[in-house]
């Protein structure tokens, strides 16, 4: 397997990836947020685009598609349960469905929950995923379609994941999402030396993506739900974890 990844900014916030099969010579974007930020990245590194691999409907990772698709006759792979509202999809895909990109496997995964549809793609071999709005750097995507208790399901089938897997993110959402961990969590040092780090590369204009899901584990409250300190920092020790998880949700919405 020789797989080379590539993220680049794009509008405002969001984040641009793609992927590169070296023996194969196929190039998949990670959503396509848009045309003009995934050409330039293809010509910085010399690619030709095959694939968009869409993580969800939403207009800030589908706005490149119609343009990308006519410039280069690249396949649009996507989730089924967003496809309607998918621009130029060609191919519709769900959970446990696994493809191969040149020489290598990877698996869909179904997180509901921001859009009833959105997928992550897994990359086992390169011990890689990419959430899309699922889940970002110490917080999660906004529940604009499903339940609370389907995306605290999304983020634990992100969590069950070996801890070692780098994650790509769809926004630079870092700062303000640790300034709001730390009201959960103002004694997890973790979250603290982090928050430091962060700062000091934000300060910088730097990416603080992609992730890891042991970075995660230790600072990101969303996926803390169900952990000790968590729920009695809450005052929730006997919620259930989904509710716990929802608590949260609802104050970072009112924050
Ligand atoms: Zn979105
Ligand atoms: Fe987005």
């Amino acid at each position: 397997m020789a797989l080379e990844i590539h993220q680049f900014p794009a509008r405002s916030d969001n984040y641009g990836v793609l992927i590169h099969d070296s023996e194969s010579g196929m190039t998949a974007s990670i959503d396509a947020p848009e045309a003009k930020a995934v050409k330039s990245a293809l010509v910085e590194k010399g690619w030709r685009l095959t694939h968009i691999f869409t993580t969800h409907h939403h207009h800030d990772h589908t706005e490149g598609n119609a343009a990308l698709k006519s410039e280069t006759g690249c396949e649009i792979i996507g989730p089924r349960g967003d496809a309607a509202k998918i621009p130029t999809l060609d191919r519709q895909i769900g959970d446990g469905d696994t493809f191969r990109f040149g020489n290598t496997e990877v698996q869909v995964l179904e997180t509901p929950g921001h859009t009833l549809g959105h997928i992550s793609y897994y990359i086992p071999e390169a011990k890689v995923a990419f959430v899309g709005d699922t889940m970002f750097a110490m917080g999660c995507g906004r529940v604009f379609e499903g339940s609370h208790e389907m995306m605290w399901h999304s983020l634990s089938k992100l969590r069950a994941l070996p801890a070692d897997t780098t994650i790509y993110a769809g926004h630079e959402y870092t700062l303000a999402n640790a300034q709001f961990a730390l009201t959960i969590e103002p004694d997890n040092a973790a979250l603290k030396a982090r928050t430091a780090e962060v700062e000091a590369l934000r300060g910088q204009g730097k990416p603080t993506l992609p992730t890891t899901l042991a970075k995660e584990l230790a600072t990101n409250p969303f996926i803390r739900a169900g952990e000790r300190d968590v729920k009695a920092a809450l005052g929730m020790a006997d919620a259930a974890d989904w509710q716990v998880f929802s608590e949260m949700r609802t104050r970072k919405d009112n924050a």
